[in-house]
């Protein structure tokens, strides 16, 4: 088992556009809300990771709201930090692999490798090899065309061997 580090990275995300802005509670219904920032957090194989995401704050209930876009720059964030630290472990695999946008199945199609062995990964059975972890990493990481441009590649290399 991979030792549980009890050292928080706190990580940045990028500012961006959050759509339309809620003007009530949707607790509540009061007109009260403040902008304000709120730490989320996310705990993968003992790798934590701590990002003030911008949220709407009701004055009168205490209801917090996080934008979807600024949810999912958290979650950018917190893939590029955990593809930085390197991390191999099964909480690591899943969340990569989501985060390239691909099922189990897919994944094992792209890899060359049987659906079992992506479950032995994700279940903690047995930890990505290096060059796994690199190529899912990079999947997972990566911006839309630069994401469809290597599973195009994968496709590739699949269909010639
Ligand atoms: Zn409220």
């Amino acid at each position: 088992m991979e030792e549980r580090s009890m050292e928080a990275e706190r990580l940045v995300i990028e500012d961006g556009p959050t759509g339309p802005r809620m003007t009530r509670c949707h607790g509540c219904k009061q007109a009260e809300l403040r902008d304000a920032a709120r730490d989320l957090s996310r705990d993968l194989d003992g790798h934590l990771f701590i990002a003030a995401v911008p949220a709407q704050v009701c004055g009168a209930c205490g209801e917090v709201t996080h934008a979807l876009d600024d949810l999912a720059r958290f979650d950018t964030a917190v893939t590029r930090a955990l593809v930085a630290v390197g991390a191999r472990g099964p909480e690591a695999a899943r969340w990569l692999r989501k985060a390239a946008g691909l099922r189990a199945a897919e994944l094992a199609d792209l890899l060359g490798v049987t659906p079992e062995t992506v479950s032995r990964w994700e279940t903690g059975k047995h930890p990505m090899d290096r060059a796994t972890a690199f190529t899912l990493g990079a999947l997972a990481s990566a911006g839309p065309a630069e994401r469809a441009a290597a599973v195009d590649r994968l496709r590739a290399l699949g269909a010639a061997a």
